[in-house]
């Protein structure tokens, strides 16, 4: 594994493609001005990584964010999500196509297959030959527990690149991440902040006391040592800039054991195996 030194840094898919650790969540970023602007100031000041979705509704002000933020395309890396209500095989490649045409590109770097329904081999297929056909870098999952893996690579010709999913210091289900590090998908969190909840950790404040860091910066640090890609949300210009600042110090062996140890399988999203949605 790469050693985390620097916001650029990479984890390696295993089809070789380098996934930028760290990145920008977008979700409740309202279109228009408000997202436009966090994904600018995001690359503006080194962020390569932006994760939206087609319900996030703001795929078009993402786009219009990173035409006007100083980067080029090529060196961004671009993920959206395809929508249960678009899975299926023809409904994903028709939902991937709209997907770039909001975005106002020609090619993704990774999609996901947003959450585990029962039409998700069929969606997987299509995300196959989006992929042979070179039209997204990497396909992965989203919200699929060992058991939806499983199942999906019972008909997978390709392993999917990447699982996100919730992941913090309450929700950390060690053997979910070794299960899919052992089978090449890179693991990534979402929901890094616990949606705002972890500034009340008392763990966290001395920790971050102790490290001079905010409490922000200890907990992605902490995913990016555990080799977790994270993508924390902000629309706020300075926070999106504070939270990055993290490639100055090392959490210790004790203190990562510590953050690890708060697990008690605790949800601020909703549970894979029982949503209604
Ligand atoms: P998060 O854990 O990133 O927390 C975001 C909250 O923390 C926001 O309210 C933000 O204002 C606040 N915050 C951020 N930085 C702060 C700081 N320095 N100080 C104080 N408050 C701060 O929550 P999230 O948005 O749910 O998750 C991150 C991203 O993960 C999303 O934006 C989205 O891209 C992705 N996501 C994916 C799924 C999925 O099903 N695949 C689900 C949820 C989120």
């Amino acid at each position: 594994m790469k050693k985390i030194t620097d916001l650029q840094g990479t984890f390696q898919l295993h089809n070789g493609v380098q996934m930028p650790y760290f990145g920008l969540g977008v979700y409740l970023s309202k279109d228009g001005n408000e997202v436009i602007s966090a994904v600018k100031n995001a690359l503006d000041h080194g962020y390569r990584h932006i994760d939206t979705a087609s319900i996030y509704n703001n795929e078009e002000g993402v786009g219009e964010g990173i035409k006007q933020s100083n980067v080029g395309r090529g060196d961004i890396f671009l993920v959206s999500k395809v929508w249960n209500t678009d899975q299926g095989y023809d409904t994903t490649l028709r939902a991937f196509d709209a997907s770039l045409e909001r975005l106002g590109t020609d090619y993704l770097d990774l999609y996901l297959i947003h959450w585990p329904k029962e039409k998700s081999r069929e969606t997987w297929k299509a995300m196959e030959r989006l992929y042979q056909e070179k039209r997204v870098r990497a396909i992965g999952i989203s919200n699929f527990l060992k058991h939806h893996v499983e199942d999906l690579l019972v008909e997978a010709d390709i392993v999917p690149m990447v699982n996100q999913m919730e992941f913090h210091p309450y929700l950390v289900q060690q053997e979910l991440v070794d299960f899919c590090h052992s089978k090449g998908i890179q693991y990534e969190a979402w929901s890094p902040l616990m949606q705002g909840h972890i500034f009340d950790l008392d763990n966290m404040k001395q920790l971050a006391e102790k490290y001079k860091k905010s409490i922000a910066q200890i907990v992605l640090r902490w995913d990016l040592q555990k080799g977790v890609v994270t993508i924390p949300k902000s629309s706020k210009k300075d926070r999106i800039i504070a939270n990055a600042d993290l490639f100055d110090f090392e959490i210790n062996n004790q203190d990562m054991q510590l953050l690890d140890s708060l697990e008690r399988g605790k949800r601020f999203g909703p549970d894979p195996d029982n949503f209604d949605f």
